[in-house]
């Protein structure tokens, strides 16, 4: 069985982002860029699985600019088996990438597909509902736990207040939450191997798909600053305070 592992290339994690002075947008020149997150543990929980002996091969899959080479290579270094890169200079939202993929769920056929439960720059928590939708797949969100058996996937997911686990038949998508795994350390020797694995380029047009964007980012702002803090002598301030000016007691 295959799975497929959406990576995003990502404005990575420690930087702090900056508003374009125009307001369009955030400034990614000059940015250590990187995995997303929730992606890394996607490709781990794929690694994992081809190791217990469930999965037969993993194949990365990232769409975006030439550069998304690097974020694949990362993914084949953590383990995964070959990479898809489908290039595109254009901006791609989350509608456009569920097409993307939801063809290369047609072409590849896999068993699984892992992505993360969300892009970490746009935060948009989509594109694996919209890729379910699409491919008419079922879907579990939120994964904490994965387990493959008897031709099922049980996965374990953290809701408000408990756990749900849900069986769902293959094929089917599965999106990934922060505990579900801790990825590992990507080796020297890992990062060499990674570098003589198959990467394919395709481009949305050989997939037959328009990717075209549908939304229109009007404005970005950079949320209102803080004001500064100020030190109350006593208890009985504090909560006069709350009470009187905060209104919170
Ligand atoms: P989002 O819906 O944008 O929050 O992204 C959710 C997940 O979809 C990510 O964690 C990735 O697994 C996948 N994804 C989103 N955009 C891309 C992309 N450009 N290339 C590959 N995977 C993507």
């Amino acid at each position: 069985m295959k799975v497929l592992v959406p990576v995003k290339r990502v404005v990575d994690y420690n930087v702090k982002v900056r508003v374009k002075s125009d307001g369009s947008g955030v400034d990614i020149a000059n940015v250590k860029m990187s995995m997303n997150p929730f992606d890394e543990i996607a490709v781990e929980e794929a690694v994992r699985l081809r190791e217990k002996g469930a999965v037969t091969e993993v194949i990365a899959v990232s769409c975006g600019v030439a550069q998304c080479q690097e974020t694949l290579r990362t993914a084949l270094a953590i383990g995964a088996d070959r990479a898809i890169l489908v290039q595109t200079d254009e901006e791609l939202q989350p509608l456009a990438v569920a097409k993307l993929l939801k063809a290369l769920v047609d072409k590849e056929q896999p068993g699984l597909v892992i992505l993360g439960k969300q892009a970490i720059d746009d935060d948009a928590n989509q594109t694996g509902q919209m890729l379910a939708a699409l491919a008419d797949l079922p879907q579990a969100t939120f994964a904490s736990k994965v387990e493959l058996a008897d031709g099922k996937v049980q996965v374990t997911r953290e809701i408000d207040g408990g756990l749900e686990t849900l069986s769902l038949s293959l094929p089917a998508v599965i999106t990934t939450d922060l505990r579900l795994n801790e990825p590992r350390y990507v080796t020297l020797p890992n990062i060499m191997k990674a570098k003589k694995k198959t990467l394919d380029i395709v481009t949305p047009a050989d997939l037959g798909v328009d990717a075209a964007p549908r939304l229109k980012t009007l404005k970005v702002s950079e949320p209102p600053k803080r004001g500064a803090g100020v030190k109350v002598p006593d208890v009985a301030t504090l909560v006069a305070k709350l009470k009187n000016e905060a209104k919170v007691v």
